[in-house]
Parts: structure tokens; sequence; C-alpha cells
């Protein structure tokens, strides 16, 4: 019984998922699902993209948080639009929810749409929402085994950021075996090392989103 009430609702999910697509290529906006853990440094990685992005495309950004908007009122500071879903508790973004803000987004003033998930690395996954590309965010203190204790968010990301690079020296993190792990699960997956405080890895990562954005809205 419960299986099929979970079908039923990802099943209603994808159709409005679907729209989002041909809406979003329609408008030729890329759409990022950035996923990842509480704390694992997706905000951060938002200010930073933002920062150096924001004056080569036109990005907005939909802020998925649990009950504030603390993590809206961080990126709003870089001058672009941002717009906050609370989902009262709920654990994820859906489809809808995106659908709902979409609506009212100037789409095609824009080039990229980021969406931070809420911070969980479980049923994010499981709910598409309409994007181009996913990409999780994996600090170093989480630990190496996350990779293969949640399979789906690496499975399905084009690009794991594995951030805080720089508490290596601190933390019990086998960066190789995560590496192998991450690579098993999601061959063609883009694994980048990151530090936001150290500011490494960013333009790696910065230099990627801004090709895979262009390839979209220049086509
Ligand atoms: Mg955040
Ligand atoms: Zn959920």
């Amino acid at each position: 019984m419960e299986i099929q009430v979970m079908k039923n609702i990802l099943g209603e999910n994808d159709k409005i998922a679907d729209e989002n697509i041909k809406l979003f290529a329609e408008k030729k906006v890329f759409v990022l699902n950035l996923m990842g853990s509480p704390g694992a440094g997706k905000t951060s990685l938002l200010e930073k993209t933002i920062a150096k992005l924001k004056d080569k495309i036109k990005i907005a950004v939909i802020e998925g948080d649990l009950f504030t908007d603390k993590d809206a009122a961080r990126v709003e500071k870089y001058g672009v639009e941002v717009v906050q879903i609370n989902t009262v508790g709920g654990c994820h973004l859906d489809a809808a929810m995106v659908a709902k803000v979409a609506a009212k987004l100037d789409l095609d003033a824009l080039d990229l749409l980021i969406v931070e998930n809420v911070g969980n690395l479980v049923c994010p996954a499981e709910f598409r929402v309409g994007e181009d590309e996913r990409a999780v965010v994996l600090s170093i203190t989480e630990g190496d085994d996350k990779p293969l204790k949640y399979p789906l968010i690496f499975k399905e990301s084009a690009v794991a950021l594995l951030n805080k690079i720089d508490l290596l020296k601190f933390c019990n993190f086998d960066l190789e075996s995560a590496k192998s792990d991450i690579t098993a699960l999601n061959p063609t997956v883009k694994i980048i090392e990151c530090s936001c405080t150290q500011e490494k890895g960013l333009d790696e990562w910065r230099d990627y989103l801004y090709k895979v954005v262009k390839e979209k809205t220049e086509a």
C-alpha cells in the first residue's frame, strides 16, 4: 500500500517536472538543482558562484528552507533575485513548488536558475524539479562513507563537490576511497575538490557551470 502511494506521488511530480523542463527549454534557462546535507556548504558555494558569475550571466535563486530565510538573506546581498520557499518542515523541494515560483520570475531575462534544495541527502534526489543538472555538495567533515550510504544523490548528480577540502588534515576522511566510491556509483560524474573559505577549486566549478549554461542559452 505504502509503496503504491509513493509511486503515485513520484509519478505526479514527474509530470510537473516535465512541464517545467519544457518551459525552461523554451525560455533557454539552465536550471541547477543544488543538493547536500545541512552544513555541507551549499549556500557558501552559491555565494562564491554568484559573486563571480553574476556579471557574465543573469542568475536567479530559489532557496528551499525548512523554516527560515537565513540563506536567502545571504544570497540576496549579491544583488540577484532570490525567491524563498519555506517547506514548513517538508524535507525536499518538489516540481510543483518550483513551478509556482517559476511563474513569477522573468524567465526571458534569465540564463541560470539555481535551486538550493533543503539540506538532506535522501529525498531531494527522488524529486525531479525540472532541472538540467544536479550537483551534490559533500563536505569532508561528513565522512567518506556517505556516497555508499546515500547512493542515489551521487548517482544522479553531474557534479560532486567535495567541499571544505582544507579540513582534510583534521578529519578521518579517506579522499581516494570517497572518490572511487562516487565514481563507481556514477562513472561520468565530475568530482571537484573545493574550499569556499580558502578559495580552492572554485574556478573549476564556476568555469564548468558557465560552460553548461552557455551551451543551453546559446543553443
Ligand atoms: Mg544553505
Ligand atoms: Zn523529503
